[in-house]
């Protein structure tokens, strides 16, 4: 039998969304079980699917202990030789988050599809049908990309990929990049590679996740977000770091720009063992080493990272796989450094009054 002609077997990992939701009376809120959600969909010639239910819950939801419960789901299913791809329905607030999770941690040929819907279960106009039924179609077709997002006929790298549609069925795009490729018309175009660090492995949480259902979550590292603003002050990022934050990702203005307030309250978190990251609230582009008085240059100084283009939800998800990768405190920062997107420096020229990062 030629590869072409083989049936491919797909599992379909269902964990709530909008794909899976109904109307509770209220609002809107995921019940539906994967088999209901399959049901909704085309099946793309020559696919074998089986459905495993592992939650279901509208993804702002979303919690370390459920996502590494995913990881742990993710590798026992590909254990298993005979099984070709992997299909994940998921809530689109949080699923950029998730994918970059799974993918830091793949280092498997076979593909891990994610996709979901802005529209609910059973919607005349439903978007979820059509994302599921691309999303096979992706997690049978292709190999060695890593994780995957599949959404209104796009194909997106995990690394990168954003929500940046509140309501309208093209919900994801990379603000920094092209997307991989197209789904349509039964055939997959894949136009570029995604750029993938070395695949971790398995963090041993993902093992204490399952077998400890009841424990609290402070069991799991708290890893926050604080973003700067105008009138900005370190209240917050001490704030984190009092109640135990061992990671802070910083929303910076601009190229990755805040305070000297803030830049001395980063070197304090620092000292106390605390990982700092630095993105930006921009949407577009890298964070760099350009401004002092607060700026990157003095966040870097201070001991923070910069993140690339990785935005706030990815960023904390790095550091998340970095504290659970090393324990010590003091070697998360080189566990961290090649999670990130390469640093950018400016070329003295540019900084000492070039246009390629100013702006
Ligand atoms: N609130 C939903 C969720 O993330 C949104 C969606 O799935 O599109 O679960």
């Amino acid at each position: 039998m030629t590869r072409d002609d083989r049936t491919r077997r797909i599992v379909l990992l269902s964990t709530g969304g909008t794909i899976a939701s109904r109307w509770q009376g209220t609002g809107y809120a995921a019940d539906a079980p994967g088999d209901d959600v399959l049901a909704t969909a085309a099946l793309p010639e020559g696919i074998a699917v089986e459905v495993v239910d592992l939650f279901n819950v509208n993804s702002s939801r979303m919690t370390t202990r459920r996502q590494l419960t995913l990881l742990r789901a993710v590798h026992e299913t590909l254990a298993d030789p005979g099984v070709d791809g992997i299909v994940i329905t998921h809530g689109t607030d949080t699923l950029e988050e998730t994918a970059f999770l799974l993918d830091l941690h793949h280092d498997d040929p076979r593909p891990v599809v994610l996709t979901g819907a802005q529209r609910p279960l059973g919607t005349a106009d439903g978007d979820g049908p059509g994302n599921l039924c691309d999303a096979l179609q992706v997690a049978a077709s292709v190999r060695g990309l890593g994780v995957l997002i599949a959404f209104d006929g796009l194909v997106h790298a995990a690394r990168g990929t954003v929500k940046t549609q509140t309501l309208t069925v093209d919900a994801f795009s990379d603000p920094s990049e092209q997307p991989l490729g197209k789904v349509g018309f039964s055939q997959v175009h894949i136009q570029r590679l995604p750029d993938r660090s070395t695949p971790l492995p398995l963090p041993k949480a993902a093992y204490a996740a399952e077998d400890a259902p009841g424990e609290p979550y402070e069991t799991l590292p708290r890893v926050d977000i604080v973003t700067h603003h105008s009138d900005g002050d370190p209240l917050l990022l001490n704030a984190a770091v009092a109640a135990g934050a061992q990671g802070v990702v910083l929303v910076a203005t601009g190229a990755g720009n805040a305070t000297p307030e803030i830049a001395a309250a980063v070197a304090d978190a620092v000292a106390q063992g605390v990982l700092v990251a630095v993105t930006t609230r921009v949407p577009a582009g890298p964070v760099a080493e350009i401004y002092t008085g607060g700026g990157a240059v003095d966040l870097v100084a201070a001991g923070a990272l910069l993140t690339g283009t990785l935005r706030a939800g990815q960023a904390r998800i790095a550091l998340l796989s970095a504290i659970l990768a090393e324990t010590d405190p003091a070697r998360r920062a080189e566990a961290l450094r090649p999670l990130l997107d390469g640093p950018v420096r400016p070329e003295p020229a540019l900084a000492a009054g070039g246009s390629r990062f100013a702006g």
